[in-house]
């Protein structure tokens, strides 16, 4: 390993959670793992490896180039492809999520040129307004027509609920449902239809329908107030002390000299910044663990370091801990609420440069 600071990532944990989820959907719904933003910062070549082992074996991805990545694997895109990169999909067998007959029909020639069949889902526009095809008269038409396209298979079709409340996602709901109705009644029926994310499959069990679509959870984070699995996170961040030293009384550390020094003070440098996803925000918020023990983070914090008071006791070969589940230690959903941020935009920051260390499994 090139650098102290490393993120730990444990299998067992992760193995755990997986269970929960799919106890919870029970076997009849597929559980699709959203491995996303590398995984949500875990590393999703790695995950997709070991979740293969444990029966998963349905990867949802934003992009192309994090479809290519696994492409050894069942995966689909649920974002946009440009149209000419649509031939990577043909080639790859990646499924792709559509949303105009104009996509379908180039994946149709794209098809027919390979001769072979192309996978697709798709989105339908409920409520959110980002992607999806808009229920209007003549949809039902357009998709009659891309179903019989003779070489685009409708696999899937969904929707993404904005969670406002409960109202608004029983319209959303119910706008996705009758248009499947809709499109059984005229003989076109779609295998896998699936609406919720991780928050949703814990608040609406009935409408699990065939998939659902889950990464937060996988992760073990949980929204708080709505969460009723026993999942745990499985990522902790960590690292060593760089350089140790005693600072006077009127000395400042960092950029500004925004902290200053009302007594004597041993400070610690730690090796980790804002460029490896640490909020910079954290700045007069944030602590680190040593031994079950809190220490502030003194000083602006900087792109790659940072510092901490220390006391008297002498820390230099001891593993600090900045994020992790243990006493005293600051979990994902603590630092969320310090930067001011949700819990995936604290994990999905880790930047590349952030060694992945894989223990259990
Ligand atoms: C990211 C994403 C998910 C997963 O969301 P979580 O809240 O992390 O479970 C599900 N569906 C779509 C369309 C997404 O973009």
């Amino acid at each position: 390993m090139l650098r102290d600071t490393y993120l730990e990532i444990d299998l067992d944990l992760l193995k755990n959670n997986i269970q929960e989820i799919q106890n919870f959907i029970g076997p009849d719904v597929i559980l699709g793992a959203v491995v996303k933003a590398n995984a949500y910062g875990h590393g999703a070549v790695e995950l997709a490896k070991y979740l293969s082992t444990i029966g998963v074996n349905r990867f949802l991805v934003a992009t192309l180039s994090e479809a290519l990545e696994l492409k050894a694997y069942n995966v689909m895109i649920m974002g946009h492809t440009p149209d000419r990169l649509l031939e990577h999909i043909v080639e790859n067998q990646i499924i792709q999520t559509v949303f105009t007959l104009d996509q379908c029909l180039k994946l149709n020639e794209l098809g027919k040129k390979s001769n072979q069949i192309v996978k697709v889902h798709l989105k339908i526009e409920t409520g959110f307004n980002r992607l999806g095809f808009q229920i209007k008269e003549d949809l039902i038409e357009t998709i009659h027509d891309i179903y019989h396209l003779d070489f685009i298979e409708i696999e899937g079709a969904f929707t993404h609920l904005t969670l406002k409340d409960e109202t608004s996602d029983m319209l959303q709901i119910n706008k996705f449902l009758n248009l499947m109705k809709d499109l059984e009644k005229i003989g076109v029926h779609i295998p896998i239809q699936h609406i919720l994310d991780s928050i949703g499959m814990v608040l609406y069990p009935d409408y699990h329908l065939n998939m659902v679509r889950v990464g937060a959870l996988i992760y073990g984070l949980q929204s708080e107030e709505r969460g009723v699995l026993k999942v745990k996170q499985i990522l902790s961040f960590k690292t060593k002390i760089s350089h140790k030293k005693v600072i006077q009384a009127g000395e400042s550390i960092s950029y500004g000299n925004r902290w200053v020094a009302k007594k004597q003070t041993r400070i610690a440098t730690l090796p980790f910044g804002y460029a490896d996803g640490y909020p910079r925000n954290m700045y007069q918020k944030g602590y680190v663990t040593i031994n079950q023990k809190k220490y502030p983070i003194i000083g602006v914090i900087c792109m790659d370091q940072c510092m901490i008071a220390l006391d008297e006791d002498d820390y230099s070969e001891e593993e600090v801990i900045i994020l992790g589940r243990k006493v005293n230690e600051m979990t994902v959903e603590e630092a969320a609420h310090l930067a001011e941020t949700n819990k995936n935009d604290i994990v999905s920051r880790f930047s590349l440069r952030v060694p992945r260390v894989y223990v259990g499994g």
